[in-house]
């Protein structure tokens, strides 16, 4: 962990993080964004969209997806992680910290996305939690994307 977040946790460390919180911790971090992913994979496969890679190797932002010929790069947000004002909510403890990583994910998003830009990308960005019940409006947005000249 880097100094400028472990600054923002008492004594530089987590505290009062019972064993539950932890393990839903962990399970966001990976299992969540793994689970939205492929239903959109899915869902683009039923829609027939084709063209696209899945996270292609030293990409900037690592996408998603990405479109290369088309040049649109899509970007699922976890809610969690990047603070979704619908359903991103602050743990109780250790809440300073939470919210210092959240907006430095923030940052980093946009970041990337005027990087991509510069590169002549459309960037199309999707929430977790519209992935998971709006899924046919997502696939209809990013296909008005990638019809866009
Ligand atoms: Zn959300």
């Amino acid at each position: 962990m880097e100094r400028a977040l472990r600054m923002k946790l008492p004594g530089g460390r987590f505290t009062n993080v019972d064993s539950k919180r932890s393990r839903t911790m962990s399970a966001i971090r990976g299992k969540g964004n793994k689970s939205t992913e492929v239903a959109l994979r899915l869902g683009l496969v039923r829609a027939r969209v084709r063209g696209w890679a899945v996270h292609p190797n030293g990409f900037l932002g690592s996408p998603d997806f990405l479109f290369k010929r088309k040049r649109v790069a899509v970007f699922v947000d976890g809610c969690f992680w990047h603070g979704c004002a619908r359903c991103g909510h602050l743990p109780k403890s250790n809440r300073a910290f939470w919210r210092a990583k959240i907006l430095k994910n923030q940052a980093r998003a946009r970041k990337i996305d005027i990087g991509l830009r510069k590169e002549g990308y459309r960037v199309t960005r999707f929430w977790e939690h519209a992935i998971k019940s709006h899924l046919p409006e997502c696939i209809n947005r990013l296909q008005r994307a990638l019809h866009v000249r």
